[in-house]
């Protein structure tokens, strides 16, 4: 356990300008006891890429930096690996695919760390980290004891998990084991995603193909929050019924939108905010950034509550002019 400067603007993505009344790393399951028998209500963080701080925070923020890497179980199709929730998600990745294990090349250089991926079940270049999930252990910050959760408990869907409703504030994700493949098939469906690997002509690619390409397209098209701050897309792309799709189709022919296998339709939340004008607009060091209108960016002094204004009108804009609603993906403290 080790105690920090009580600032938080190092410890998360948008650089906010905040601080806690105590800041604390927790490097074991015993740590974690500690710590939350004394202060029940103390705030969880990873890397705080997913994090908003919309004003400073009562009480202790926990960072979590449990660590590990540990073979589970193997045959000759798949590896079982249990990492430590405070593992950074990229090293991670980049460790698997050095070992020729498949699964979660595509979701290279997202920022955070493990313990937060089941959280809202990341996903990036058309995988989810669920389809390698295997199981998690959560520390129960009510009971104190140590849970298990199979993937049908953690109730995984589309950038959500039952640790963002039921078990919000409760269940602190310890570690997590996933299930990586020793034979990969690779995922090239995204556009960007073949185009890159045209580019690099290559025909049939691997996973280290996949991973290379997806770096070199994040590097370039997403704004890095050591040079502005950011927490990535600020909101999910909506999901709409066919009905919904379909008039809102005759209205905007230019419709970015994807089928889903429910038969209902995920409408580019980019595309809907870039129609209402917002991208690269900016209000003091608050702003939408100017290649990509999902993403809010603090160009250095923008306060949490500058951020979430702009957030709120983009959303309020959206309502009115196509009538879909856009919902927070990023996490506001
Ligand atoms: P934090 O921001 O620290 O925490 C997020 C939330 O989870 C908080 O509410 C926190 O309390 C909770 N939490 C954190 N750790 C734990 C734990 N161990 N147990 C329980 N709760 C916990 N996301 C995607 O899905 N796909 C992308 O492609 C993607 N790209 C991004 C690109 C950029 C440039 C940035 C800045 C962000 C991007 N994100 C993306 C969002 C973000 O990186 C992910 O959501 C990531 O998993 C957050 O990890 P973190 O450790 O930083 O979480
Ligand atoms: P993009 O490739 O320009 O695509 C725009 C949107 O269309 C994406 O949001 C994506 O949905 C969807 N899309 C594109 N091709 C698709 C396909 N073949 N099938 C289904 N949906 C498709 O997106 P981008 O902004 O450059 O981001 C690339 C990837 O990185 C996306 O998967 C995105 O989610 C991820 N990313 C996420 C964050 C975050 O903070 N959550 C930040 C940056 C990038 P999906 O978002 O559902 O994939």
């Amino acid at each position: 356990m080790q105690e920090y400067d009580p600032y938080l603007a190092p410890f998360t993505t948008f650089g906010i300008h905040a601080s806690a009344e105590r800041i604390v790393s927790a490097e074991s399951h015993d740590d974690l006891v500690k710590i939350f028998t004394e202060e029940p209500s103390a705030r969880i963080l990873g890397g705080g890429s997913n994090v908003l701080l919309s004003d400073d925070v009562n009480g202790t923020v926990v960072l979590m930096r449990i660590m590990g890497r540990t073979t589970v179980r193997e045959d000759d199709n798949h590896i079982w690996v249990r990492f430590g929730a405070g593992e950074t998600w990229h090293d991670v990745v980049t460790w698997t695919v050095h070992n020729g294990w498949g699964g979660i090349e595509n979701l290279a250089l997202i920022p955070g760390t493990v313990g937060a991926a089941p959280m809202q079940n990341i996903g990036a270049y058309g995988v989810e980290q669920n389809s390698v999930f295997d199981s998690l252990t959560a520390y129960d910050r009510k009971t104190h004891e140590e849970l298990t959760y199979s993937a049908s408990a953690c109730a995984f869907g589309y950038r959500d998990s039952i640790f963002k409703h039921a078990m919000k504030n409760r269940a602190i994700i310890t570690s997590v084991t996933y299930r990586l493949s020793k034979h990969p098939i690779v995922n090239a469906s995204y556009a960007d995603v073949r185009a890159e690997l045209e580019t690099m002509s290559v025909a049939a690619p691997s996973i280290k193909d996949i991973y290379t390409a997806v770096v070199a397209i994040r590097k370039r098209k997403l704004p890095n929050p050591a040079d502005i701050g950011n927490a990535g897309s600020f909101f999910k792309n909506p999901v709409v019924s066919r009905d919904v799709y379909t008039t809102l189709k005759s209205h905007h022919a230019e419709l970015a939108a994807y089928a889903q296998h429910d038969g209902s339709y995920k409408l580019a939340a980019a595309w809907l905010i870039d129609q209402c004008g917002w991208k690269g607009h900016r209000r003091g060091d608050a702003g939408v950034h100017e290649r990509q209108a999902l993403v809010l960016v603090n160009y250095g002094t923008a306060t949490g509550a500058e951020i979430l204004q702009i957030a709120d009108e983009i959303q309020e804009s959206v309502r009115e002019r196509f009538g879909v609603e856009l919902e927070r993906e990023v996490n506001v403290w």
